[in-house]
């Protein structure tokens, strides 16, 4: 990575796996813009990137809720302004949502498929003619559940199908004007994603931890570090001819679930 010469924008990042990411790019000398719905989780992300080491004129945070078209413009209208250019955009935001297909209505569908699909569709329209002028790359956060079933998550596990097509679609359509798209598949990385499904519950969580963790051949879920590192990978000239692809970050848990008993 090019250091400060990179500009990254973000969508979801003010929490999870999204702020991990940021953490990591503040220290390697990236100027960042940063998004998400609630802004003291915002403002406590811009906090750990500054502690990390990044100049207060380079970090933009964005609040709104990345659905709204206009939050995708103001995002991508205002790094411009302040930076001049974008050289990555993480496709970060997303939600799991569980649901058994007997279940499934329509406004389940609209509001999965809106944030975790279409909102990465038109924020990366708009990205990439940027991109284009910086020879950038995106970064799609899929997920394991794009190609294993996870119980009782049909849309969710829909959703990041989506996502890995699109990456090969985009990889495809923008390679030959030098625009790299590749997609970061975890396995269950320890985020607020959990201590919500259990209402915040400790011992509930512990519990759902050891259960997860089973899941996966290393016996441990993933720490939102491990993922950072990767998505920095992808996004760096190191990755320079890594281009449609999903990266598994899983701990062989895409593996496990090829095994059956003997
Ligand atoms: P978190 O809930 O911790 O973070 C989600 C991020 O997305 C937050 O920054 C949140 O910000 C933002 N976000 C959610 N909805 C919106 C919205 N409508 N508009 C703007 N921002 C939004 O989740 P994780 O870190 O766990 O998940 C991040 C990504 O990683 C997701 O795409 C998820 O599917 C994927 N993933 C996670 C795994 C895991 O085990 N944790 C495994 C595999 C993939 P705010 O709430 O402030 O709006």
């Amino acid at each position: 990575m090019k250091g400060s010469q990179k500009t990254r924008g973000e969508k979801g990042s003010s929490s999870g796996i999204g702020a991990g990411a940021a953490v990591l790019f503040a220290k390697r000398g990236c100027s960042l813009a940063l998004t998400g719905r609630d802004e003291a989780r915002l403002q406590d992300t811009e906090k750990k990137c500054l502690d990390a080491g990044l100049k207060e004129d380079m970090v933009l945070t964005v609040v709104g809720d990345i659905t709204d078209q206009k939050t995708r413009e103001e995002l991508i209208n205002r790094t411009v302004e302040k930076f001049g250019k974008i050289n990555i955009l993480v496709n970060n935001a997303g939600i799991f949502a569980p649901c058994l297909i007997k279940d499934i209505e329509e406004k389940d569908i609209d509001f999965l498929f809106d944030l975790n699909v279409k909102s990465v569709v038109m924020l990366t329209r708009l990205a990439v003619p940027h991109l284009l002028k910086a020879k950038g790359n995106i970064v799609n956060i899929s997920s394991v559940a794009s190609t294993i079933h996870l119980h009782a998550a049909t849309l969710y596990c829909m959703t990041k199908a989506a996502i890995d097509a699109f990456t090969q679609a985009a990889a495809s359509e923008f390679g030959a004007q030098g625009i790299r798209v590749n997609s970061v598949n975890p396995g269950a990385v320890k985020t607020p994603t959990f201590s919500r499904a259990v209402g915040g519950d400790p011992d509930l969580l512990e519990k759902l931890y050891d259960a997860q963790a089973k899941f996966h051949a290393l016996q441990r879920m993933g720490e939102t570090d491990e993922v950072a590192e990767t998505v920095a990978f992808l996004a760096s000239d190191a990755a320079s001819f890594v281009s449609g692809t999903t990266l598994y970050v899983d701990g062989a848990r895409r593996a496990m679930a090829g095994m059956t008993a003997s």
